[in-house]
């Protein structure tokens, strides 16, 4: 059975130039930029939990390059989730954490309407299995996204518990889904070395009052506290591999994460 089960293999990336239309702040720390741009035109949905690169500006710039094949710089390229395209007005929303941490969260903190990025992707989404009789959706504010297209694709049957790592309550907001939604936000305050540790706290508590019937876990966050959590499932409580999709979404101290961080060499 492959170790990842429930997501398909990367796709052919084009590269298509893209443009700020509207930004919205969700919380103090989160904004949702809609981009606009005739090369949408041949973007495709792909589901849930999907994620596309995003060429950022560099620091001080409002314009990111084109990728020029052989080129000899790489530009600064980064991962992000399609919260939402509109498929009828060709507009695709990303929801940014702002920190000052690295380039795109620091063009995120800056950005203006008619800045220039370019999108790549997106790779294929998340499977929800219609059949599960529970979920279990956890990840911190880089995963939210992620979690909030899952949210909104969920049959209304299926019972659900998200968990939702924040710094601070500033960040709670509503959340929408069909689905019998029990969520619980998590305050994991302003250490970035708290990263994870609410949330595998809260995890282990699930666990110990598991719902009947067959569940799926979706688990995105920082990577070394991805593994943490992966290896409580998996080891310390035997899930099967094909119920658990975990995902690290960034990792302390290192800089371009890459995408297709799944832990499977945790176990
Ligand atoms: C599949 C996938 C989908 C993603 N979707 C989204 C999304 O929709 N929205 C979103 O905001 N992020 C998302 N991310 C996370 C995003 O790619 C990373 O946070 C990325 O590191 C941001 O790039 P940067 O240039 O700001 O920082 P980088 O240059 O990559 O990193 C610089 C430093 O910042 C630290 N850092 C990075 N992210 C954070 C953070 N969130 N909090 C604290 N420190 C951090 C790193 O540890 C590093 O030390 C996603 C990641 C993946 C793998």
């Amino acid at each position: 059975m492959p170790a990842t089960p429930d997501v398909a293999p990367r796709p052919r990336r084009t590269p298509r130039r893209i443009e700020v239309a509207r930004i919205a702040t969700l919380s103090p720390h989160m904004v949702r930029i809609t981009f606009t741009g005739e090369d949408l035109q041949s973007f495709v949905w792909t589901g849930p939990a999907a994620h596309i690169k995003l060429i950022v500006p560099e620091d001080g710039s409002h314009e990111a390059p084109m990728p020029i094949p052989d080129g000899p710089r790489s530009p600064t390229m980064r991962t992000y989730t399609p919260r939402r395209f509109n498929a009828s007005t060709f507009e695709l929303d990303v929801d940014f954490m702002l920190h000052d941490h690295g380039p795109a969260g620091r063009w995120a903190i800056r950005a203006k309407i008619g800045d220039r990025l370019v999108v790549l992707g997106p790779a294929p989404g998340y499977k929800i299995d219609a059949e599960a009789a529970w979920f279990l959706l956890a990840g911190d504010g880089t995963a939210l996204p992620a979690i909030e297209t899952i949210l909104a694709d969920l049959p209304a049957k299926i019972s659900v518990r998200a968990l939702i790592e924040v710094t601070d309550e500033n960040e709670i907001r509503a959340l929408h889904s069909a689905g019998n939604v029990d969520i619980e936000w998590l305050i994991r305050g302003a250490d970035p070395q708290q990263a994870g540790a609410p949330l595998e706290a809260a995890i282990r508590k699930f666990i110990d009052q598991l719902p009947s019937g067959n569940g799926r876990f979706y688990v995105g966050c920082e990577s070394n506290a991805m593994r943490r959590i992966r290896r409580l499932l998996l080891k310390e409580r035997g899930f099967e591999r094909g119920t658990i999709v975990t995902r690290g979404y960034w990792k302390l101290g290192s800089s371009n994460h890459p995408d297709g961080d799944y832990g499977d060499d945790t176990v």
